[in-house]
């Protein structure tokens, strides 16, 4: 984690104040519930230990300066005109947040924000929603307003959908928002009911970067929703009080598949088997049955592979050299597929050998170099100053 008052110091060196507040908002990884959230069904992620840091202090006019450790970069605007930056994309997530703040009738001041992070950017562990997340918060702290846990997680995906034109789901935000130290959250996209779930301190959650990231992957998702929204259809003509897959039991797949063609009922059999081994997953780490867990997240990985046709050869290859270490519970493709990172679930004691292993197998073959990160399950947002 970067060193608080290192960061202090940085905001000083670049606006020549002391800086008021120190806020901080973690990146995320999903365990288990893979493109269930657009089908209204389970999803269970945990807060990572990498984050977002902003140090803030209120002006007493109506600008915003804004500095990026990792773009560095500034941005300036003004409370009364926040509109697209013209040639930048990070300004946006900022400006989007304050609009969305300003947008609720908050009476806001204008402030000096610097922003640094140590969430990797892009590599699917929302570093975005950890920046939304954590400006929402330390600009609502300078002014005095609390909208708070599941209202600023709406708010900062609002700004993600609305004002960056990312169609991301709600998880990324309530995870930053909500995220609970030692646990996952377990969490029902229909209607934003959570439960923590905790995960035992001698487990490591492991994300493997696989480096390789596909230009199809927007596609290919529209396509996965598209394929979702065709078999809700075809499903009420029989079903009519259906309105998600979240609806469908595994059960009734078996009753109901002949409805569906082909090609789409593979896709709706990965929805609806995942949905219930997320609930299956969130019960056994509840009983601690670490075993039970790792087996669900290797048929979550299965099914991904197979039936919604959504993983690559080197996420395959990083899940076989995953199983091949003693200690390794399981492991599974993580985020939207056509690329990215794995997560396993990983003893304390084979921490070691799993990093190095794992490494070794995966440069021998591919040429590429994984990041690998350990991660234990955090806080969600808060005010470290
Ligand atoms: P992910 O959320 O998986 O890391 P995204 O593409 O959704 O990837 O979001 C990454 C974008 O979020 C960056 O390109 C940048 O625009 C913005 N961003 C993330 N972290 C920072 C940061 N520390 N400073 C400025 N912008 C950031
Ligand atoms: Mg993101």
């Amino acid at each position: 984690m970067p060193d608080p008052h290192a960061i202090c110091s940085d905001f000083s060196a670049h606006f020549a104040l002391r800086p008021r507040i120190l806020v901080r908002a973690p990146g995320r990884v999903n365990l288990i519930g893979e493109h269930t959230d657009y089908n209204e069904g389970f999803v269970l992620p945990m807060a990572i230990d990498r984050a977002t840091f902003v140090a803030a202090r209120s002006r007493p006019d109506q600008t915003f300066r804004v500095y990026s450790a990792q773009f560095a970069q500034e941005d300036e605007f003004h409370l009364q005109r926040i509109e697209r930056h013209p040639d930048a994309a990070w300004p946006n997530y900022v400006r989007g947040v304050i609009k969305g703040l300003l947008a609720r009738d908050l009476p806001l001041t204008g402030a000096d924000l610097l922003i640094t992070s140590d969430v990797p950017i892009g590599s699917g562990l929302s570093s975005s929603a950890a920046l939304e997340v954590a400006v929402g918060y330390a600009v609502q702290v300078l002014n005095n307003s609390n909208l708070l846990g599941e209202e600023l997680a709406l708010l900062a995906q609002g700004a993600e959908n609305s004002f960056v034109g990312v169609q991301c789901g709600i998880m990324d935000q309530f995870v930053a928002a909500l995220g609970r130290k030692h646990h996952a959250l377990l969490i029902d996209c229909r209607d934003l009911s959570y439960r923590p779930i905790p995960i035992p301190p001698d487990v490591r959650v492991i994300i493997c970067d696989s480096g390789v990231h596909h230009d199809l992957a927007t596609s290919a998702y529209n396509e996965r929703r598209a394929a979702c929204h065709t078999a809700v259809r075809l499903l009420k003509t029989r079903l009519p009080r259906l309105t998600a897959l979240r609806d469908l039991r595994v059960s009734d797949l078996e009753v109901h598949g002949d409805l569906l063609p082909p090609d789409v009922y593979i896709r709706v059999r990965h929805v609806v088997t995942e949905n219930q081994r997320t609930l299956d997953a969130a019960a056994a780490l509840e009983a601690a049955d670490l075993v039970a867990f790792g087996q669900l997240m290797n048929q979550s990985h299965q099914s991904m592979r197979d039936d919604y046709a959504i993983s690559t050869p080197e996420i395959d290859l990083l899940c076989d050299l995953a199983r091949s270490v003693p200690g390794c519970y399981g492991a599974r493709l993580t985020g939207g597929g056509f690329g990215g990172s794995t997560v396993n679930l990983v003893t304390l004691s084979a921490v070691e050998a799993f990093t190095q292993q794992v490494a070794a197998g995966y440069q021998t073959q591919t040429g590429r170099v994984p990041q690998i990160l350990v991660c234990r399950p955090s806080e969600g947002v808060g005010r470290l100053m």
